[in-house]
């Protein structure tokens, strides 16, 4: 049987640690021998981004500009430890936030169930989506110390030279402050890929702020929402029976838990940062979950939700054998192997992407797995803990 044939190539961005090795084999012993796969390889490990100056990021996050579909692996985000440890002349910024406010996209996280984990939270029935805004807040945010007894003001001047001035804090002894900032154009995008999403997955989209409180911030995403929604998505979701929904963020983080899942949950960007890792972990794990960045204009960038495993790859370094979960990271090259299919009319790339799929499930399932998933199975039969290789293997095994 010949290899399946590709059209346009995928953006491939390497990265670091543990993922890295995996992310090797994966190709190599899942792909390759049955696609005649064509990417168009960064390096983003940190060794190359020290060499490039961090430009290799930036022209990886345009190359997903221009060709459309990227997958990522984890990358180191560096520290001051991380200085040290690969002697770097700055501590370079984290590769997914450049490559978000390039792509100025919503990141969409979904766990992956499985028979036989059950989530934490009982009634949870389906996934539970998070749409995180990626752009802006905190994350944009110009923060200041304050040591010394004065007043912090807002100040806001416009091209035209007029002046808007409005005190913060008169502060009497030491204290912080910060500024934030959103775009109209950055949320109304948000928004979008929200409704898109829902309208594609046939799902209810939930969305939430803290509006009560902050009556103009938050304020202005509740109002862009509502505006998209009635102007561009209503009659589509009446059509498919699909429910908008928007609540406050502590109402919504109880319904969410007395929910049974099955629906998409916008949230600003910190929000989101905070509430897929609380829903991933109450689901089973960060390595069973699938995150994929949506931009306004329909690029894709896959990635695994979590990091380079760096425990378990200073103690590969040891000689130990990893039992790493590749889960994630496959599915990230399954996702970014079948959006292509989608958009190049290969139906061959599309089926091969969910065979791989359903293998890599089926194993779990009938008892095969990875360490960290072992402690959370509640199958019928006892759980074989294998190492990343021993899964990879029965992975293969199952897709000949
Ligand atoms: P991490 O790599 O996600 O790992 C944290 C812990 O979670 C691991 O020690 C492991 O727990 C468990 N874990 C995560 N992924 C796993 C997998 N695939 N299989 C089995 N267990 C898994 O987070 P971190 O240690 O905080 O960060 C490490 C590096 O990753 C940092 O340099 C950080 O900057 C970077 N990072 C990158 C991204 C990204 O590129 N998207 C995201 C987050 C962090 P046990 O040790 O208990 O087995
Ligand atoms: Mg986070």
């Amino acid at each position: 049987m010949g290899k399946i044939q590709m059209k346009t190539p995928i953006v491939e961005m390497d990265g670091d640690e543990m993922t890295r090795v995996i992310w090797e084999q994966i190709k190599t012993r899942l792909l390759e021998p049955f696609i005649d796969l064509k990417t168009v390889y960064f390096d983003l490990g940190l060794p190359n981004r020290e060499a490039t100056g961090d430009q290799v990021t930036e022209d990886a996050a345009n190359a997903v500009k221009e060709y459309g579909v990227g997958v990522k692996c984890a990358t180191i985000t560096p520290n001051a430890q991380r200085m040290e440890e690969y002697g770097l002349s700055q501590m370079w910024k984290s590769p997914n936030g450049t490559i978000r406010a390039i792509l100025d996209g919503t990141v969409f996280r979904t766990p992956i169930m499985i028979d036989g984990i059950s989530p934490a939270v009982r009634n949870w029935e389906s996934p539970i989506t998070i749409a995180r805004h990626a752009y802006g807040d905190i994350y944009k945010a110009v923060e200041y110390r304050v040591e010394t007894p004065g007043k912090a003001e807002l100040v806001f001047t416009g091209d035209d030279g007029t002046e808007n001035r409005q005190t913060i804090f008169q502060f009497e002894g030491p204290g912080v402050i910060q500024g934030q900032h959103n775009r109209d154009a950055s949320i109304r995008s948000f928004a979008r890929a929200c409704f898109q999403y829902a309208v594609d997955r046939k799902q209810d989209l939930w969305f939430s702020t803290k509006d009560t409180i902050s009556k103009v911030y938050d304020r202005d995403f509740k109002d862009i929402f509502e505006d998209v929604y009635l102007t561009e998505y209503q009659d589509k979701f009446e059509q498919l029976g699909l429910k908008y929904f928007y609540t406050l963020i502590d109402d919504a983080v109880a319904r969410v838990i007395r929910s049974k899942g099955g629906f998409i949950w916008a949230c600003k960007n910190y929000d989101g940062d905070v509430m897929s890792d609380m829903v991933s972990t109450a689901f089973g794990s960060l390595a069973m979950m699938t995150s994929v960045l949506v931009s306004p204009d329909g690029k894709y960038e896959y990635e695994a939700a979590h990091g380079t495993v760096t425990k378990h790859y200073y103690r590969y370094q040891q000689g130990e054998t990893p039992s790493t979960n590749p889960v994630a990271t496959l599915f990230a090259w399954t996702g970014a192997l079948r959006k292509r299919g989608e958009l190049d009319g290969i139906q061959e790339l599309q089926d091969f992407a969910d065979r791989l799929e359903k293998c890599t499930l089926d194993v779990i399932q009938e008892g095969t797995m990875t360490k960290d998933l072992a402690g959370l199975w509640e199958g019928k039969t006892a759980a074989r803990t294998v190492s990343t290789d021993e899964f990879l293997a029965a992975i293969l095994q199952r897709m000949n």
